[in-house]
């Protein structure tokens, strides 16, 4: 079992997106997202991207040299098959077990639309046993403002979430939620401290708007 989370350091992209970005949809140069790509390729195996589109559909993958699924989550159950999720402060969640992992992007939509719970359970029958998880940087509790509107339809679902800013605004703790989720499956998570808004060394789409995307990594 392999995982990796990336930082924007080691690849070729010109800023804003400097320099490891590793999404072809947010405006960089594509042969240099290719470039990158083709260097963690070179580096950890064959590797499954998505299009993300903030859903709460999944796909499970047997080869690596699928189309690339229009998705928020991968499993598999096949070993050599390296799962990527893409995130620029949305929580980057990898799953592993007996026999199957998941990668999966956890955002305010995907705690809502109840992705990781989808996810868990198609692992539980396709074998799943003995979780754990590690989440990988992501912006903090602190750090995530938002507007009355969302704070209030976040916490009416996920009570946990509840936060405040610096500034003692309304804020939201995906991360905080998120763990409840997995508690509740009994999956062990091994947590990231590291606030992508506050680290320079990560993307941030809260804190620059246009950037480039890191990935967390997954393999059986
Ligand atoms: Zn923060």
């Amino acid at each position: 079992m392999f995982t990796l989370f990336t930082d924007r350091y080691g690849g070729v992209s010109a800023p804003p997106y400097d320099f490891l970005n590793f999404g072809d949809h947010v405006g960089d140069e594509l042969s240099s997202v290719s470039s990158n790509r083709d260097a963690l390729v070179a580096r950890v195996g064959p590797t499954v991207f998505m299009n993300q589109v903030h859903g709460d559909a999944f796909a499970v993958v047997t080869s690596s040299t699928i189309a690339t699924p229009t998705c928020d989550a991968l499993i598999t159950t096949v070993s050599g098959i390296n799962l990527a999720v893409q995130v620029a402060d949305c929580i980057p969640l990898l799953i592993a077990s007996d026999g199957v992992v998941a990668a999966v992007h956890v955002g305010r939509k995907g705690l809502c639309n109840d992705i990781t719970q989808k996810v868990l359970t198609e692992m539980v029958r396709l074998g799943g046993r003995n979780f754990r998880a590690w989440m990988g940087p992501h912006i903090c509790g602190r750090c995530y403002e938002v507007s009355q509107d969302i704070y209030d339809e976040v916490v009416a679902k996920y009570p946990a979430a509840r936060s405040q800013s610096a500034q003692g605004t309304l804020a939201l703790d995906l991360a905080k939620a998120l763990y409840g989720v997995l508690d509740s499956f009994d999956v062990q998570v091994d947590p990231s401290h590291i606030c992508t808004h506050e680290s320079p060394d990560h993307f941030s789409y809260r804190r620059d708007g246009k950037t480039g995307r890191s990935v967390g990594v997954i393999s059986l």
